[in-house]
């Protein structure tokens, strides 16, 4: 590694550098999520504020419209035609007795006239903005801001009537610069009923093809409200920021809870790495005190149950005598780059231990797990090559195993694990199945083994999906000239089983548990197995 790399991943270890680094992202990621809630609270708000002027007027128009056709319904059924006193009067009477009802007219070619001027009467200029069968409808027939003058109107035969701007206004509390528009005609035009004049369409390409009721222009916000009529919608155009907007109360406490979270993460992180620095030196006490041991799992043939080797398997055994599970610290040692110094300790105790019986059985074989690290450098081959030399043990009775995980560079790996081969030792894939190998990305690895997860066992004869995971690893290692170790046989159906598709070899609980040095060598001297195995086994 270049020195400016090295110097800058030594700045950034430091257990405080590293806490207040994922303090910070946590911060900016709570932050920003908080913002983006609040903005996004903010928006349901103003789409509700509209939401509720537009259902008040809508609400508000029906009752207006309801007493307008009542009223010239009325003034339809009644006989006087004509613009006599008489007729003035009928007018007078709709009018007083409908609280909407401003004006109420009669027109015809040659007279008009109203409750309001006698004589003079207002008359539309322009054509009914809806057409029905029996009323016409004016929605805005004036753009003066007079309260008094109609807002709308609706007209049957001889009969006009209008409700004044007023009537309307007061249950509608606008935005200010905000406009309330009837869309007629599929959005093509729309006439303003409350409000200054606004622009139509209010973009290109209007009716916009979603159907969000909120549209949001660089300006203004439209806001689109359907009504129970397929004949026209109402839309409120309001310019952005002119509705009051307010945060909700919850979402001031998301702002200092974000960065109390934020500092909980930061004081979390600090405490895992100092935990994990603790552990990490008191590993390295375990390797300096001589507290690691090794253990040895036998491997027998299935057919005739003859052990032929055993997988090194570490333990750490406290000065308390409780034992750590290598699950916990492995992964802790790979991370820190001490797993190096155990497998060399593995490999140096297996070839202290086991040397002589290695060399009076030049058959049996001891299988050591390499770690990502291991594989990467060619390191493990001469460090292997100068303990073998040492207590004159053959290259093939040291295998190695490999994790699929542990192929992390595969064109580094294969050229380390092909040297590994050249030199005699045997390389085994351990807990196939459970990473991303395929069968053609096996192909092009040096291998000799692969050892089926034990998930894959357990699974053998049970409907899991995963039953047929085994049968189909052992086929494809048959094709590619391959051996099978099964791992974790606990069963004598699964022995049965897997020896019946082929399975050559195994190693689980059925037939030993990891045995210490000396209960190994007796087993494979005397055939015997001890008495009670167990994985804690003191050596
Ligand atoms: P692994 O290499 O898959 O080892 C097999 C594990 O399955 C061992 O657990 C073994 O004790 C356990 N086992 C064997 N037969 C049975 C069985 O019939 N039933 C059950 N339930 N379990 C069985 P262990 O010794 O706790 O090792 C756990 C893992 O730690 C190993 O998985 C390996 O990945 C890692 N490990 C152990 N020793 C070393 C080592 O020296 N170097 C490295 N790099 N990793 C090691
Ligand atoms: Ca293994
Ligand atoms: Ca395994």
């Amino acid at each position: 590694m270049s020195a400016p790399i090295s110097a800058l991943r030594q700045f950034f270890y430091r257990p405080w550098m590293l806490a207040t680094l994922a303090a910070l992202a946590s911060a900016a990621v709570l932050l920003a999520a908080s913002i983006a809630i609040a903005l996004q609270q903010m928006k349901d708000s103003e789409m509700a504020q509209m939401n509720a002027q537009g259902e008040r007027f809508l609400e508000r128009l029906e009752q207006v419209f309801g007493q307008l056709r009542e009223g010239v319904d009325e003034l339809q059924a009644q006989p006087v035609r004509g613009c006599s006193p008489a007729m003035v009067s009928v007018l007078q009477q709709v009018g007083l007795g409908s609280r909407f009802i401003y004006e109420a007219a009669y027109v015809d070619a040659n007279v008009a006239c109203s409750n309001r001027g006698g004589a003079r009467a207002f008359v539309p200029t322009r054509a009914p903005d809806i057409q029905g069968p029996t009323y016409s409808y004016w929605l805005n027939t004036t753009t003066e801001p007079n309260e008094n003058l109609a807002a709308l109107m609706l007209a049957r035969g001889n009969f006009l009537v209008s409700t004044s701007r007023g009537h309307l206004t007061d249950v509608v509390d606008l935005p200010p610069g905000g406009s309330l528009l009837v869309v007629l005609d599929n959005g093509t035009r729309a006439i303003p009923v409350l409000g200054p004049p606004q622009a139509w369409p209010p973009t290109n390409g209007w009716p916009p093809p979603s159907q969000k009721s909120l549209i949001e222009l660089q300006d203004r916000l439209v806001y689109r409200m359907p009504t129970r009529s397929p004949d026209y919608q109402l839309a409120l155009i309001a310019p952005r920021a002119s509705l009051p907007l307010r945060m909700n109360g919850m979402l001031w406490l998301l702002f200092p809870g974000s960065l109390l979270a934020a500092c909980c993460i930061g004081w979390l992180v600090l405490q895992l790495i100092q935990q994990r620095r603790s552990m990490s030196s008191e590993l390295q006490n375990a390797l300096r005190r001589g507290e690691l041991q090794v253990l040895y799992q036998p491997i027998f043939e299935l057919d005739s149950r003859r052990c032929v080797g055993a997988e090194a398997l570490v333990r750490w055994r406290r000065p308390d005598g409780s034992l750590t599970s290598p699950d916990l610290f492995i992964p802790l040692a790979e991370n820190t780059g001490q797993i190096r110094q155990i497998t060399d300790f593995v490999l140096q105790r297996v070839l202290e231990q086991l040397g002589q019986l290695l060399r009076s059985h030049r058959n049996l074989y001891i299988s050591v797990n390499l770690a990502a690290c291991d594989v990467m450098v060619p390191r493990i081959g001469s460090v292997a090559a100068r303990l073998l030399a040492l207590h004159r043990v053959a290259p093939s009775q040291i295998a190695f195993e490999v994790t699929e995980r542990g192929l992390i560079d595969v064109v580094v790996a294969r050229d380390n694990l092909q040297a590994l081969r050249a030199v005699g030792h045997q390389v085994l894939i351990d807990d196939f199945g459970t990473g991303y190998c395929s069968l053609a990305y096996l192909q092009t690895l040096p291998v000799d083994c692969l050892k089926i997860d034990k998930a894959f066992i357990d699974a053998l004869g049970h409907d899991a999906a995963s039953s047929g995971v085994a049968p189909h690893i052992i086929r494809m290692a048959h094709d590619l000239h391959l051996r099978v170790i099964a791992e974790g046989i606990e069963s004598e159906e699964q022995a049965v089983l897997l020896n019946s598709e082929g399975v050559n070899y195994g190693q689980g609980w059925l037939f030993a548990h990891p045995l210490n040095a000396r209960q190994f060598a007796e087993l494979v001297t005397r055939g015997r197995q001890p008495r009670r195995a167990r994985i804690n086994d003191e050596p």
